[in-house]
C-alpha cells in the first residue's frame, strides 16, 4: 500500500509536468492525449468485466433497453458519438450513478426509483456521460496509477490493477471524486447535451432538489452526493444556465414509458 501511494504521488507530479504545456479551456473533448482513446476503451471493457463480478447487474430487458435508449440519445449529442457506449443498471437501493473509462455508465435502481420523471433520470445520465466525454476518469486514474502503469493495464499487462480499479469504483472511491471544476463541467455540458437530445434540462435541477429534499437537506445517506456535493450554489448555477439558454419548444419532461420502467427498478 505504501509503494502504491508513493508511485501515485510521483505520477501526479509527472502528469502535472506533462499537462503544463497543454492547458485546455472548457470541455476536454477527448484531447487528453496521455492515454489513447483505444487504450481507454480497452481499459474500460476490462474494468467493466470486473465491476460485473462485484455488483448485481439488472437483467430486466425492458429496464435496460429504456436506460440504453436514453443514454445513446444523449451520447449522440457529444463528441464521442462514434464510440461504443454501454449503459448498465445496477440492482442497488443506494441512490447513485457513476461512469468508468471507455464509455461505461452505471445507474443504480435506487436512483431510477428516486427520479421524479424521465428528464430527471436524463439529467443524471447526461452528467455521467459528460464525465466520460471529458475523460475525467482516465485523467484521475493517470494521476493515481501513473501513466506507464495505466498504459500497461490497458494492454492487459496488469489484471491486478484492473481489479483494484473496479473495487475502488464499486466502493465509491477516489475515481468517483472529481474536482469541483469537473463537476461544474459535467453539469453545464450535461444540460446542453440534454437539450440536444430533446430532454428538458430543468430535469437536472429537479433531480438535485428532489434528492436534497429526500435526504433532509444535506444529501446525507445518498452516495451520489458524497461524491457530488449538492450545494445551493450548484443548483443556482444550473438554474441560471437554463435561464440563459434559448430552449426549443417540445422538450421532454416525462415520457409515457417512465412510470412502468420505474416500477421494474428494484
Ligand atoms: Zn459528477
Amino acid at each position: 500500500m505504501q509503494s502504491f501511494y508513493t508511485s501515485g504521488r510521483l505520477a501526479a507530479v509527472a502528469l502535472a509536468l506533462l499537462l503544463a504545456g497543454c492547458a485546455t479551456s472548457g470541455i476536454n473533448r477527448g484531447d487528453f492525449n496521455v492515454v489513447s482513446l483505444e487504450e481507454e476503451w480497452q481499459l474500460g471493457n476490462q474494468t467493466a468485466a470486473e465491476v460485473a463480478k462485484q455488483v448485481r447487474l439488472s437483467r430486466d430487458a425492458t429496464l435496460n433497453a429504456y436506460v440504453n435508449r436514453m443514454g445513446q440519445r444523449i451520447v449522440a449529442q457529444t463528441e464521442m458519438a462514434n464510440l461504443p457506449w454501454t449503459f448498465h443498471v445496477v440492482e442497488d437501493d443506494a441512490i447513485n450513478a457513476f461512469n468508468i473509462p471507455g464509455g461505461h455508465v452505471y445507474v443504480n435502481t435506487g436512483l431510477i426509483r428516486a427520479a421524479g420523471s424521465a428528464s430527471e433520470l436524463a439529467g443524471v445520465m447526461a452528467h455521467e456521460i459528460t464525465h466520460g466525454v471529458s475523460r475525467h476518469g482516465t485523467e484521475q486514474l493517470s494521476k493515481q496509477y501513473g501513466l506507464s502503469t495505466l498504459a500497461g493495464v490497458a494492454l492487459g499487462q496488469d489484471p491486478g490493477v484492473v481489479a483494484q480499479i473496479a473495487t475502488q469504483v464499486v466502493a465509491g472511491g477516489a475515481l468517483a471524486k472529481f474536482s469541483r471544476g469537473a463537476e461544474r463541467e459535467a453539469d453545464q455540458y450535461g444540460m446542453r447535451y440534454m437539450v440536444g437530445a430533446g430532454y428538458n434540462p430543468n430535469g437536472m435541477v429537479r433531480l438535485f432538489e428532489t434528492l436534497k429534499r429526500e435526504s433532509g437537506g444535506g444529501g446525507r445517506g445518498i452516495p451520489f452526493f458524497s461524491t457530488h456535493p449538492l450545494t445551493d450554489e450548484r443548483i443556482r448555477n444550473a438554474q441560471q444556465q437554463i435561464n440563459r439558454m434559448n430552449l426549443p419548444s417540445g422538450l421532454i419532461t416525462n415520457d409515457s414509458d417512465f412510470a412502468a420502467v420505474q416500477a421494474r427498478a428494484r
